[in-house]
């Protein structure tokens, strides 16, 4: 929802200021899919504001849900005829986490996702960023589904650090507690590896968890699938880490696919510990090992005795490791599997 309309269109139509708070809260808190909803509002008012306001910035054209109801992806279809794509997770039972886009496709190319196959289409607005949390609000409340929608994480489709003043502000809109009130601590940035990004984030939103998709910990493998290390090194991110670390004191999460042959021998794991180590902090730096979701490309997932042997040669050395569930595989909204409209 645009908050600036809506509060230009009450001025408009003469509304004491108190109107907009009693909406944000019937909207951003309570999941309000349409202002006919808010009976608060007088009948006139509600009839007024649905003929000229939409609350969601699209229209969700496609739910699908995994058999056993832990996730669920919409497709989305924004204003300009563009789609993208949102999943809801349940990390836990009784608890949800949206995964969201920052992105129409994306510009960096890393060659075992889905998404980056795409290229960039475009940013998305604040608006549309927010609006996929706020669809997933209403989907929950619509649906009866019960449980905590705890978290956020900006794992979607896109780079949220190319289109950071976008991504600044749903982030403010997403903290602001007259709006959605989430906790900065319930949030997650996930960055290929920008350091400029990782340093704003650091500044402006120190309380924001940062996840870096770091995969290989080697220059040459990663330069060859992950082009954003052409231009951004592991030197440069150890530097950017470091910067970080000297700031807050949190911890990053590092995240690392498992490609069968290509990341995830004794020498990579090796490798990693290595970077790790340099980093300096090391107990602030947690390895989520993610098993690669199919996308159609020339790689292949480690096996699960692979997965499980890299781990605790990770643990033995005393790096801190663990092998994140993947869900959402069979309806493809798992992580690099999101590629809009096929
Ligand atoms: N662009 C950002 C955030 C979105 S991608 C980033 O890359 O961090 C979210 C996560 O999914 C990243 O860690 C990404 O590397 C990972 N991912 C991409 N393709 C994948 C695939 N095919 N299987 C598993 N994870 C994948
Ligand atoms: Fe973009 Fe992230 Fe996919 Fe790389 S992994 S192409 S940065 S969405």
């Amino acid at each position: 929802m645009d908050i600036r309309k809506l509060e230009e269109k009450l001025k408009e139509l003469g509304q004491p200021v108190f109107r907009l708070k009693q909406i944000q809260k019937a909207v951003y808190q309570d999941g309000a899919s349409a202002f006919s909803e808010i009976t608060s509002l007088s009948k006139d008012l509600r009839e007024k504001l649905d003929f000229e306001m939409k609350i969601l910035s699209f229209e969700s054209v496609q739910i699908l849900q995994s058999k056993d109801g832990e996730s669920i992806k919409a497709l989305l279809k924004l204003n300009d005829g563009n789609f993208t794509e949102t999943v809801l997770i349940a990390p836990k039972p009784g608890t949800w986490s949206a995964c969201i886009s920052s992105q129409v496709g994306c510009p960096m190319g890393c060659k075992f996702c889905a998404t980056g196959k795409l290229g960039l289409k475009r940013n998305l607005t604040s608006e549309e960023i927010t609006d996929q949390v706020l669809f997933w609000r209403q989907y929950l409340k619509s649906n009866k589904i019960s449980g905590n929608f705890s978290n956020i994480v900006y794992m979607g489709m896109g780079e949220p650090f190319v289109n950071w003043d976008q991504v600044r502000e749903s982030l403010q809109i997403l903290t602001d507690k007259n709006l959605f009130g989430f906790g900065s601590r319930s949030i997650s940035v996930s960055t290929s590896g920008i350091p400029e990004g990782i340093a704003k984030l650091a500044e402006e939103f120190p309380q924001v968890n940062l996840a870096l998709s770091l995969h290989f910990a080697d220059d040459q493998k990663r330069s060859e699938i992950m082009p954003v290390n052409r231009k951004n090194n592991l030197e440069s991110l150890k530097k950017s880490l470091q910067a970080y670390f000297q700031k807050i004191k949190r911890k990053i999460f590092l995240e690392y696919i498992l490609l069968d042959r290509i990341n995830d021998s004794r020498q990579d794991a090796d490798n990693l510990i290595k970077f790790v180590r340099s980093v300096g902090n090391a107990h602030l730096l947690h390895v989520n090992l993610i098993r690669y979701n199919s996308t159609g490309s020339e790689f292949r997932a480690s096996s699960r005795n692979r997965a499980q042997e890299f781990k605790n040669y990770l643990l033995k050395n005393h790096v801190g490791a663990t092998i994140r569930k993947s869900a959402g595989d069979e309806i493809a909204g798992a992580c690099g599997q999101l590629a809009g409209k096929s």
